[in-house]
């Protein structure tokens, strides 16, 4: 169990390449140290309908996060490293237990600084986790770590945050978002191909791309939207448009940022992906409400 471990003495998981040596008890800009750090597992009733389906998907909460956003809702987790520490033996046994409850899935949220102690837990549970894996992502990921989910994650849920570097500079401390996060899209497709459902409309394998609408930043979304055009035929991904942005954490103090999405914004973008004749799903307006944002614990509760 010691072969995903080399990974972590010079950290190199994420686009951030630190170098932390995370084995000696250093972070780097994501937090994370050596075990697995979550804040929540749970069945989750508010991802993509083919994803929560009816008993909820099995949500694991990573404690710690490569992207710092600004309007980050769950900030508690992402920059205050809330949480608890696990074995890989532990988590083995988390994603058993979500998995005894009914659970459509096992759905790693934020999983990236982990991936070497998730591989570690998947290797441990085997035959006996037999729902599919879902990679629940900010996007900002390196090819390397994504290869090595190659025949262990069946869905991957990336966000495509930003198109112009200022913006993903500013917002979320990564000017290289856009670069960094196209390519790992595209690496996801080639790991997980196009969307494949089960008898009861559960998503087996695919990719579904989230993107949330911000406000003041419509031309932004427009061009990741042109982008996907570009790069997917309708038919490869399913396309997610989120309107649940609310002024929180440091973007209250960003004047751009500290107002809701409007609907006609909103409307703007869905009207898009419409047109492009991607599948996918649209937030309900009325869903953007504080409400979304789960309770997170810092000591083991089940
Ligand atoms: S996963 Fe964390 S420690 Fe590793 S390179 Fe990325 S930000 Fe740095």
């Amino acid at each position: 169990m010691e072969r995903y471990n080399d990974k972590l003495k010079s950290c190199t998981l994420c686009p951030r390449k630190c170098g932390a040596d995370r084995l000696a008890g250093k972070s780097g800009f994501c937090h994370a140290g050596a075990k697995a750090r979550i804040a929540r597992a749970a069945l989750h009733m508010w991802e993509e309908p083919p994803v929560s389906g009816k008993n909820g998907s099995g949500t694991v909460f990573f404690s710690g996060c490569n992207l710092q956003c600004c309007f980050c809702q769950n900030y508690e987790i992402s920059e205050f490293c809330k949480g608890f520490e696990l074995t890989s033996e532990e988590l083995a046994d988390t994603f058993l237990m979500l998995q005894d409850k009914g659970a459509h899935n096992i759905n790693l949220v934020t999983a990236a600084p982990y991936v070497p102690v998730i591989l570690e837990a998947l290797d441990i549970a085997g035959d006996r986790l037999t729902i599919p894996i879902v990679y629940n992502s900010g996007g900002y990921e390196s090819l390397e770590t994504l290869e090595m989910l190659r025949g262990k994650v069946d869905i991957f849920l990336p966000d495509l945050k930003y198109y112009s570097p200022q913006l993903s500079a500013e917002y979320s401390g990564a000017a290289d978002y856009f670069d960094k996060a196209s390519r790992a899209l595209i690496k996801m497709w080639e790991l997980a191909g196009p969307p494949v459902f089960d008898e009861n409309g559960m998503l087996r394998r695919g990719v579904i791309v989230r993107h949330l609408v911000l406000p003041n930043c419509r031309h932004d979304s427009a061009k990741l939207v042109g982008w996907l055009a570009d790069s997917f035929t309708p038919q490869e991904i399913l396309v997610s448009l989120m309107s649940q942005y609310v002024p929180m954490h440091k973007a209250m103090d960003i004047k751009a940022l500290s107002r809701r999405t409007s609907t006609f914004e909103y409307n703007y973008i869905c009207n898009m992906v419409s047109a492009c004749g991607f599948d996918g799903y649209f937030q309900q307006r009325g869903s953007a409400e504080e409400k979304y944002v789960p309770e997170f614990y810092d000591k083991k509760y089940y």
